[in-house]
C-alpha cells in the first residue's frame, strides 16, 4: 500500500499530490501534500475538494515571522498555537476564497521580499510552522511537509489539507489507501521521511581528539557527538588513513557487560580484542564503538532482558518482551562517523551479513567482509600477559 520515497519524491517533482499519513495504520488519518514550490489552481481546488477545504502550508519558523510579525502584535501570544498560526490571504488576491486567489496566496508567501505588510489576516491559508530540524526534531505534519519538499529539490514549504472520507469525516487508513488506489496518488508515511533524512543528513560531529595507548598499540581516539540525542560515540584510529585506503575498520556496539566486565553470556569482549589486534596487525584501521548498549535498549533494560532470559528466554524474546524490537542498533551513526573520517571503501570485520545491508548506501562502499575468527587463545593469551603484568607488580 506504501510507495517507495523516491517514487513519491519523483511524483512531487512532477507536481503531482502525494499523501502523507503517520504509519501504517494511520489512526489520525491522512494529508494531501503539494511542494508549495509547484502549488497549481489544479491541485488547489482537488485538495479542497476532497479535503477539509482548509488549505494549510508549512514554512520554516523564521519565514513564519516574516509573513505573520505584525498580525501576531494584534493577539495575545496564547491564542496562537504552536503550529498553527494565522490564516492570511494576499493583499491583491481579490476575496482570497477561490482555488486561484489561494494559489495567488501561497505563491506570494513563498517571494522573498514579501512580508506581513502584503497579507491580511483572517484569510483562507493557514499558516502552519515546521520546527527547525523537520521530523528529525518533531514528527508533525508541518515539518512532513516542509521535508518532503526540501528532500525533492524545493524551498522547505508543502501545502497540505486533510483528508475526508466520502461521508465527511476523517477519512481512516483504509479508506485513505482506497482512495490513494483509486486516484493512483502515491502514500509516505512520516516515518519513512524520518529514516530517509536520517540516512541522508549528517547529525554527528566531530568533537574532541587525544591519543590514547593501549595495549594492543597506539590510536587516536576521536569522539563525536549525535546532535538529535546528545550520545557520545567514539573512533579508534590506527596509523595514518587515505581516502582512497580500503580501510580495515569493526562497528563495536557498546557491550558494558562484555567488554568491560568480560561477561561469559556474549563474546563482545572477545571480539572487540579481535578487532583492535587484527587493526594493529593491519598497520591501520578504525574500530567504531558505538555507545548503544545492549543493541540500542540500554543498560537497564539489558539488565532485566538479562533476568528474562534467566527465566529461560533467549535474547530475541526477551528485547521482545520488554517491548523492543529485536535489534535497534543503528548503523546510519556509524556510516556518519566514517564519512566523518573520510573514510569511503572498507573492509568490514563482521561476521553478520545484516550489518552489511545495514551500511550501504550512506556512500560508504564495502570492498571486502573479512570475519572476525575470535580465537579463544587471543582472548587467553590477553588475559595471561595481563595476568603476568599484574604479577610482575606484585612481586
Ligand atoms: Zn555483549
Amino acid at each position: 500500500m506504501l510507495d517507495k520515497i523516491d517514487k513519491v519524491i519523483k511524483d512531487v517533482i512532477k507536481g503531482k499530490i502525494v499523501i502523507i499519513v503517520d504509519d501504517e495504520l494511520a489512526e489520525s488519518g491522512g494529508v494531501f501534500f503539494m511542494a508549495s514550490e509547484l502549488a497549481t489552481k489544479e491541485n488547489t481546488n482537488y485538495m479542497m475538494k476532497y479535503g477539509t477545504g482548509f488549505t494549510y502550508i508549512s514554512l520554516p519558523e523564521e519565514k513564519t515571522e516574516t509573513i505573520t510579525l505584525s498580525q501576531t502584535n494584534h493577539f495575545s501570544k496564547q491564542s496562537i498555537s504552536d503550529t498553527y498560526d494565522l490564516s492570511v490571504d494576499y493583499i491583491n488576491a481579490g476575496t482570497g476564497i477561490t482555488a486561484e486567489d489561494r494559489t495567488l496566496t501561497i505563491k506570494k508567501i513563498l517571494e522573498e521580499q514579501m512580508n506581513y505588510n502584503n497579507f491580511k489576516t483572517p484569510g483562507h491559508v493557514f499558516i502552519m510552522k515546521s520546527a527547525n530540524g523537520g521530523v528529525l526534531k518533531k514528527a508533525g505534519n508541518a515539518e512532513a511537509a516542509s521535508d518532503l519538499a526540501s528532500i525533492s529539490g524545493y524551498y522547505p514549504s508543502g501545502v497540505i489539507s486533510e483528508i475526508l472520507n466520502e461521508d465527511g469525516e476523517v477519512a481512516n487508513a483504509e479508506q485513505i489507501f482506497q482512495f490513494a488506489l483509486k486516484e493512483n496518488i502515491k502514500v509516505v508515511t512520516i516515518e519513512t521521511i524520518i529514516s530517509y533524512r536520517r540516512e541522508k543528513d549528517c547529525y554527528v560531529f566531530q568533537e574532541a581528539e587525544a591519543n590514547l595507548p593501549t595495549e594492543y598499540g597506539e590510536f587516536r581516539m576521536v569522539g563525536f557527538v549525535n546532535k538529535l540525542n546528545g550520545e557520545h560515540h567514539v573512533a579508534l584510529v590506527h596509523g595514518t588513513i587515505d581516502v582512497n585506503d580500503e580501510v580495515l575498520v569493526r562497528v563495536h556496539s557498546e557491550c558494558l557487560t562484555g567488554d568491560a566486565f568480560h561477561s561469559l553470556k556474549c563474546d563482545c569482549g572477545e571480539q572487540l580484542a579481535a578487532a583492535l589486534m587484527n587493526i594493529e596487525k593491519e598497520g591501520k584501521g578504525v574500530l567504531l564503538y558505538l555507545r548503544q548498549e545492549g543493541r540500542g535498549i540500554g543498560l537497564i533494560n539489558k539488565i532485566k532482558a538479562y533476568k528474562l532470559q534467566e527465566q529461560g528466554m533467549d535474547t530475541e524474546e526477551a528485547n521482545i518482551a520488554l517491548g523492543f524490537p529485536a535489534d535497534m542498533r543503528d548503523y546510519g551513526i556509524g556510516a556518519q562517523i566514517l564519512s566523518e573520517l573520510n573514510i569511503r571503501k572498507i573492509r568490514l570485520m563482521t561476521n553478520n551479513p545484516k550489518k552489511i545491508i545495514g551500511l550501504k548506501g550512506h556512500g560508504i562502499e564495502i570492498i571486502e567482509r573479512v570475519p572476525l575468527i575470535m580465537d579463544t587463545n587471543i582472548y587467553n593469551k590477553r588475559y595471561f600477559e595481563t595476568k603476568k603484568e599484574k604479577m610482575g607488580h606484585l612481586y
